[in-house]
Parts: C-alpha cells; sequence; structure tokens
C-alpha cells in the first residue's frame, strides 16, 4: 500500500494539499494551499515530500 505523501511548506509551516495535484514527482512546481508561495519538488522518500521555495524574482 502506497503510504500518503505529505510535504510542509517552508515558508509558513504548514502541511500542503497534495491531494489538490493528481500526480507528483521530482522537479514538479507546486503552490502552497495556505501562502501561495511557489515551490519546487526537491526529492520524495518515502511518503515526505521535500520542496525548495522559487525565487521567481518578481
Ligand atoms: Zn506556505
Amino acid at each position: 500500500m502506497q503510504k500518503e505523501n505529505t510535504a510542509i511548506c517552508p515558508e509558513c509551516k504548514n502541511q500542503i494539499n497534495l491531494l489538490r495535484y493528481p500526480s507528483i514527482k521530482e522537479g514538479m512546481v507546486i503552490e502552497c494551499n495556505h501562502c501561495g508561495i511557489t515551490l519546487i519538488i526537491k526529492k520524495i522518500d518515502a511518503g515526505t515530500v521535500y520542496t525548495e521555495i522559487v525565487d521567481e524574482g518578481k
């Protein structure tokens, strides 16, 4: 059985709702549903999704 993926926003420290995305993979860009920051998925390991803030440079 596949473990549910979880990710914590590095900016606001809330858990990001990954159910919005039908599939997630490394290198994919997601958005925090709490603070709206753009994040890139760096690594997925045993259900834990590691993200990094994408600097869009505004
Ligand atoms: Zn956030």
